[in-house]
Parts: C-alpha cells; sequence; structure tokens
C-alpha cells in the first residue's frame, strides 16, 4: 500500500535531549552473543537459576493477602513505608532519607535529570558503568575523565583536577566496580569524601554489588564517611544508591536511593513526572523477603559468583599468553582484561564468536575514548565448564591476534 502522506521529518522533530541519546554499545552486541551455541561473558546478567522463584511465589500470595486491593493500587511516590524504613534502620539514618526507585537505573536517570545542567562538569571513573553515562549523556554534561588503577580512583589526580576544575558532580561505582570489578581502598575513600566536600563536588555511590563480597575485607561506604564528614544526614553530599537486582531478582525493578532531604524532595518531584511511583507489590513482595530470604540469597549468590570468579581467573592463568592484564575481583560479577598495546578488541570480537565465545569490548566505558586494548569479561551467569572452554577459546583467539 502507498502511503497517503509521507509523515512527520521524526527525526528532525526530536528534541536536543534526545539528539544526545545514543544507542548503547553494549546492547549492539549482546544481540549477536545472543546465539545458543556462543559462550557468553558479554552479559551483566544475573544467574538466573539462582532466582529464589518458589520464595517469590509465597511472597506474592503473602502481600496479596496482607494488604488486599491496595496491593494493586496506585501508592506513594516516595515509596513502600515499611520498605523505607527496613532500609534507614539498616542504614542508621531516617526512612525519610531513603527514597524508593524503579532499579537504580532510574536514580540515575532522575539524579542526572536534577543536577546535570548543559555544560556542567561530571568526574567519571575511567572507565565507569555504561549505563551512567546513557542516563547522564541527554543532559549535555561535559565529562572529566578519573585516572583508576587496581586501587580503583587516583585520588591524588583527583585532587589536581579539583583545584583547577569547578565540577558538579562526581559519579563512581565503589565496589566491584562494572566494568573492571575493582574496589576503591578504604583510604582513597576517606580523601574523596574530603576532598569532594571541601570543593563542593557531590557524590553520587552507586552500589549494586557491594553486598556481593566474596573474599577481602568490607571498607566503609563513601556515604557512611559523608556522614561522619558532614555530622549530619541532611548535610552529607554523597547520595547513595543501591538495588535489590543483583542481590535478589532484577526483574522486579526494586532500588532505593540514600540522601539528604533536598535532594530527596526534588527526586520526588522528578519521578511524580516519570512513573509516579515504583510497582506497589513489586515492592510489597521485597519487602516480605527481606529478613529471611535475602540474607540466605545474598550468601548462595556469593559463594556461586566466588567460585565462578576463581575458575576464570585459574584457567586466565593458565591460557592467557604473558602480557595480558586483568583484575582479581573480590566481589560482584565482572573482571577487566588489559591486551597488550596495539591489540584491539572490538576488532577481535569476530574471531572470538567464531570460537563461539563473547565479551564486551573495553572502549564504549570510557566517557572520552580510549581503551581500546581492554575487554570485561563477566562470570555471574556461565557454568565452571562454559568458564573453562570459554576461557580456553579466548585464549586462543589472544595467540592469534598476537601472531
Ligand atoms: N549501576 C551499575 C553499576 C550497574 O551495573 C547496574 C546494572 N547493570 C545498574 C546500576 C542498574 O541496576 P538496576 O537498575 O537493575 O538496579
Amino acid at each position: 500500500m502507498t502511503p497517503a502522506h509521507p509523515g512527520p521529518d521524526f527525526t528532525a522533530l526530536f528534541s536536543d535531549r534526545a539528539r544526545r541519546m545514543n544507542a548503547s554499545a553494549i546492547r549492539e552486541i549482546l544481540k549477536v552473543t545472543q546465539q545458543p551455541d556462543v559462550i557468553s561473558f558479554a552479559g551483566g546478567l544475573p544467574a538466573p537459576e539462582l532466582f529464589p522463584l518458589e520464595d517469590v511465589r509465597r511472597a506474592t500470595d503473602a502481600a496479596l493477602t496482607r494488604y488486599g486491593s491496595a496491593a494493586l493500587q496506585y501508592s506513594t511516590t516516595e515509596g513502600h513505608p515499611p520498605l523505607r524504613e527496613w532500609l534507614g534502620r539498616r542504614a542508621g539514618i531516617p526512612a525519610a532519607n531513603v527514597q524508593i526507585v524503579t532499579g537504580s537505573q532510574q536514580a540515575l536517570d532522575l539524579l542526572g535529570k536534577i543536577l546535570i545542567s548543559e555544560g556542567d562538569t561530571v568526574l567519571v571513573e575511567a572507565p565507569t558503568y555504561l549505563g551512567a553515562l546513557q542516563s547522564f549523556q541527554p543532559y549535555g554534561p561535559r565529562y572529566v575523565q578519573l585516572p583508576t588503577d587496581d586501587g580503583g580512583i587516583d585520588v591524588d589526580a583527583l585532587e589536581t583536577i579539583l583545584r583547577t576544575t569547578p565540577a558538579k558532580l562526581l559519579y563512581a561505582v565503589p565496589n566491584f566496580q562494572n566494568p573492571t570489578g575493582r574496589t576503591l581502598n578504604a583510604e582513597r575513600r576517606r580523601r574523596l569524601v574530603e576532598l569532594t566536600g571541601q570543593h563542593g563536588v557531590l557524590v553520587i555511590e552507586d552500589d549494586p554489588y557491594g553486598q556481593l563480597r566474596f573474599s577481602g575485607e568490607a571498607a566503609p561506604s563513601l556515604y557512611t564517611l559523608g556522614l561522619e564528614y558532614a555530622g549530619s544526614v541532611d548535610a552529607n553530599h554523597i547520595i547513595y544508591c543501591s538495588s535489590f537486582s543483583k542481590t535478589l531478582v532484577p526483574g522486579l525493578r526494586d532500588a532505593w536511593v540514600q540522601a539528604a532531604a533536598p535532594i530527596i524532595a526534588k527526586l520526588v518531584q522528578a519521578k511524580q513526572g516519570a512513573d509516579l511511583h515504583t510497582p506497589t507489590l513489586n515492592q510489597m513482595i521485597v519487602t516480605e523477603l527481606l529478613d529471611d530470604v535475602l540474607p540466605r540469597q545474598i550468601e548462595t549468590v556469593r559463594r556461586a559468583y566466588g567460585e565462578r570468579a576463581a575458575v576464570m581467573l585459574t584457567h586466565i592463568e593458565q591460557e592467557f599468553p604473558g602480557g595480558v592484564g586483568y583484575t582479581t575481583p573480590e566481589g560482584g560479577m565482572f573482571l577487566w582484561i588489559t591486551l597488550p598495546q596495539g591489540l584491539d578488541s572490538t576488532r577481535m570480537l569476530q574471531r572470538a564468536l567464531d570460537r563461539n565465545v563473547a565479551y564486551v569490548p573495553g572502549s564504549p566505558f570510557f566517557a572520552l575514548g580510549g581503551g581500546e586494548n581492554t575487554l570485561r569479561l563477566s562470570y555471574s551467569s556461565a557454568t565452571p565448564g562454559q568458564i573453562e572452554r570459554g576461557i580456553a577459546a579466548l585464549g586462543e583467539t589472544i595467540r592469534e591476534a598476537l601472531d
């Protein structure tokens, strides 16, 4: 059928904000890697066989019985009060300083919306979480990359940058970072909190993985150190985001923000415009699971990911040629590979796929480019047998690329 009218020039009608959006490089890659024979270390998916299916079924029933039709009604933007109270108690702060969000991804978008004006300087790790760049990008930030090493952000470099650059915001994933698996060490956390406090820079601490530690010692959150630094909840310059996605299940989209009252008040306004509230029943289901299922589940996931990471590291050690660097995560779902200079992980991907193994090239994780010789491996959703075969195939791919 011939159209009667060519229709509007949609592209020309997009807002400046929409023009700044781009397709996630990872999603495009994931499409290629989802063929059934491919061993994929590319996706950042939690292990589905560990999901507590029966517990969620029981909790859904319990929530519907407990709350009746209120479980299916509209509810407050701030979130289900018992859930906020539980989270507040755990953090040692009032429930009023906790905002429930629809995935921590929503927190990143709403925080971008309320904090970033066009041209504002946002400091990000190099590399950083791609989803944060996607959330912030429409609001027109000017990124400055912070150098990182195995201890996380280089705080000496941060100090130098802050001396000359008036920044608005610093975004960081201090625990088992996506994409590198690295953790910001305790001493640097203190300096980061002090430096940003002194320079009036707000910090978004994105912590979906903190509970999934399988080795080493936990360091205090930036949020806790911010409380000490500021002396009160409502003067804390750290905004903390976390989520039930990696500890419980991602599909319920339940996550939260801890922040000073003025930030929470503005988030509430932004969230009203976005989705009114996080689904009522989903919040109630999670609340039913907090006291017994959540701690058990965290143990299960921690143990499984610890084993998978160990298998991956052992085989990397055996199979990868000398000169290939890798991180040793103490928790979370990812590790980071640095190939010898001159190798390009984007170009190498097709050769890896030919051997039925997939990964994500590292360069999209750099806000300002770079990292062509890096790549991210996820060990969370592959079995130990797949990890062994996949790492052997990747080792061959790297050797071939070096020839
Ligand atoms: N932050 C980081 C660092 C992540 O890795 C993810 C998930 N990939 C998110 C936020 C978003 O998680 P969710 O929206 O499921 O809470």
